[in-house]
């Protein structure tokens, strides 16, 4: 099957019970039992409710996996699979990885004793300086969020195969219509599911994806003993969103191309970093690794007071936390997204206070040109 095919006619298309061609949403808690333990597959909702389940079979079809898990958000997925770890275990992570997963892996992880190091991971001498001998996963976001570096996924599973570690991808600005990481090696792909995936901005969701049968039977353990399921009612949204995945994965990338090749021109912008330019320092991998450079460009607009006052004049860019969505998104990640990460590592990692964040959205781009346009005018004067 084809990649738009996958997302229309791959995990459970049809309900299987009635014939409904959307899987409804079963709303229900728990399932009569014809006799003790003799049940229809469904005990209770938190250990599997039908609705759920037709998405995690999606999931784990379109992101060519063995099995899928759906939570109540992106850090409850990513949280279940720390849980895989356990007390005096040592997890490498990819250095401007998102604020929330640095923050769960300082905050929580470090309370509970497993240690973190973060490395560059598009460096493998950083990488093999990280590596101890009690380290036992590694956790990898390509491409990043803000700064979008793009880490090699084929060679980060040899690496990590090598040293017996579990290879975890964030794929969350991928998205499996462009990258697939469990067919390039990794053990386990995560998503904030809230961003491309659901797409339209209603839906707060995180899924996790398995390559073995083994790994599937632990994470499933995790996801129903810590119980941060996705409701019934959310999970029929995510597969509403998931099929029109294709047709806006091309949209935001085809806006998003026009408007990085504009702002590279631009004498006004510092920097822009978008994959999908020649000038990206690991263009060739992302085109080799990826079937499309994604929707989300950051660039640097000098300084604090000029980044606000930009976005102050947009008016198709909604000042806003997430990205991914159909509306075009701004933000400021070093005051919104990033705020939890410490100022001085903010800035060795270049995520300064003029870095500006957009999320391409699937509008015109010619509108989005001129808003832009417009906006930066006025900077010149
Ligand atoms: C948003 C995001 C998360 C967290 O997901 P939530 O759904 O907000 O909990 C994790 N990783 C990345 C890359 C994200 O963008």
């Amino acid at each position: 099957m084809k990649p738009r095919t996958k997302l229309i006619h791959g995990g459970i298309p049809i309900d299987p019970h009635t014939g409904a061609v959307s899987v409804p949403i079963y709303q229900v808690s728990t399932y009569k039992q014809d006799g003790v333990g003799v049940h229809k597959g469904y005990e209770y909702s938190r250990t599997g409710n039908p609705t759920r389940h037709a998405l995690e079979r999606l999931i784990a079809d379109l992101e060519e996996g063995s099995a899928g898990f759906a939570f109540a958000s992106g850090m409850a997925a990513i949280h279940a699979v720390f849980g895989l770890l356990r007390s005096g275990d040592h997890v490498i992570i990819t250095d401007d990885v998102y604020g929330g997963t640095y923050r769960i892996a300082t905050k929580v992880l470090a309370r509970q004793g497993i240690e973190s190091t973060f490395a560059d991971t598009t460096d493998p001498a950083e990488l093999a300086a990280a590596l101890r001998p009690n380290t036992k996963a590694l956790f990898v976001e390509t491409p990043t969020n803000p700064l979008l570096k793009v880490t090699d996924i084929a060679e980060l599973a040899r690496w990590a195969k090598a040293a017996g570690l579990l290879f975890i991808v964030d794929n969350t600005f991928g998205t499996p219509y462009w990258q697939t990481p469990i067919a390039l090696g990794a053990d386990i792909v995560v998503h904030s599911a809230t961003k491309y995936l659901g797409g339209h901005s209603d839906v707060v969701a995180g899924l996790a994806v398995v390559s073995s049968e083994e790994l599937a039977e632990r994470l499933h353990f995790t996801q129903n003993a810590t119980g941060g399921v996705l409701g019934p009612q959310d999970s029929w949204l995510l597969m509403r969103g998931l099929k029109t995945l294709g047709l806006r994965m091309e949209a935001h990338e085809h806006n998003a191309r026009r408007i990085a090749a504009y702002l590279d021109g631009h004498s006004e912008v510092v920097a822009v970093y978008y994959p999908g330019l020649a000038s990206h320092p690991q263009h060739e991998l992302a085109g080799r690794q990826a079937r499309g450079y994604g929707g989300i460009i950051s660039f640097d607009a000098g300084s604090e007071e000029r980044a606000v006052a930009l976005l102050g004049r947009l008016k198709y860019f909604t000042l806003a936390e997430s990205l991914g969505a159909v509306e075009s998104l701004i933000s400021l990640p070093a005051k919104m997204t990033h705020a939890s990460i410490p100022k001085e590592r903010r800035d060795a990692l270049g995520i300064t206070d003029g870095l500006i964040r957009l999320s391409i959205g699937i509008e015109d781009a010619e509108d989005l040109l001129e808003d832009l346009e417009q906006a930066l005018k006025i900077e010149e004067e």
